[in-house]
């Protein structure tokens, strides 16, 4: 486990991506921010708009973030709303949170992928 796995929450984590892309001492496309979000585009992108919106603050998962900071789970998931609907794609696009690493979470600071633009299956893989 990493120590950003392991970080407990509420402020930076030294070792994690997205608290440097926060920082801004690592590159990413900005799309929105609020007071304590910020939304940018995936550096691998599996659908024509997908953006990841993460807690400007270290929490290690979505599950984390919703336990030590309900208020900002709160406004993530209005920001997936306001950026879905910036980019065109208010009627109709899925959120993700991978939360676990047999769930797929790669990076372990809370994050929602908003994925929209093309067809979306069900089941997901
Ligand atoms: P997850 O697998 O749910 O933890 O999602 C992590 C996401 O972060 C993946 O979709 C990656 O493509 C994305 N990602 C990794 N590095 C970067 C980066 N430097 N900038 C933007 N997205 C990234
Ligand atoms: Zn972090």
């Amino acid at each position: 486990m990493t120590n950003s796995e392991t970080h407990t929450g509420g402020a930076r984590d030294a070792g994690c991506l997205f608290c440097s892309i926060v920082a801004g001492e690592v590159p990413a496309e900005i799309v929105a921010r609020s007071e304590h979000t910020l939304a940018f585009c995936d550096l691998n992108p599996q659908a024509p708009l997908h953006v990841l919106v993460v807690p400007t603050a270290h929490h290690p998962s979505a599950a984390a973030l919703a336990a030590a900071a309900p208020t900002v789970a709160a406004e993530l998931l209005s920001q997936t709303r306001a950026v879905a609907e910036q980019e065109g794609y208010g009627d109709a696009y899925r959120l993700v949170f991978n939360t676990g690493q047999a769930a797929g979470q790669t990076v372990f600071h809370a994050h929602a992928h908003v994925l929209a633009g093309r067809p979306l299956d069900w089941p997901p893989g």
